[in-house]
């Protein structure tokens, strides 16, 4: 019973979504998540050049309103710090 226990706790962990480790990461580990996700804005802005992955120009004011960019920069975030979770 006790290993069964402890195969469903993996699995839970193994299904929690992005999302919910974004969450998780903010709240237990906010300083982290926010200067490792300022890196990763920066890092990825200068990559893109002119324009934007979403095909818009990318201004820095573009960058902080695209949803797809920063869904980006979340993902990238998260990957960075999954160590931590
Ligand atoms: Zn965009």
């Amino acid at each position: 019973m006790r290993n069964f226990n402890n195969f469903n706790n993996f699995n839970n962990f193994n299904i929690m979504t992005t999302t919910q480790q974004i969450a998780l990461l903010k709240d237990k580990h906010f300083a982290a998540w926010v200067t490792t996700r300022q890196q990763v804005f920066n890092e990825l802005s200068d990559k893109q050049g002119m324009f934007c992955m979403c095909g818009k120009l990318a201004t820095g004011m573009h960058e902080q309103n695209c949803s797809r960019f920063n869904k980006q920069v979340d993902k990238t975030t998260l990957s960075r710090l999954k160590h931590l979770i």
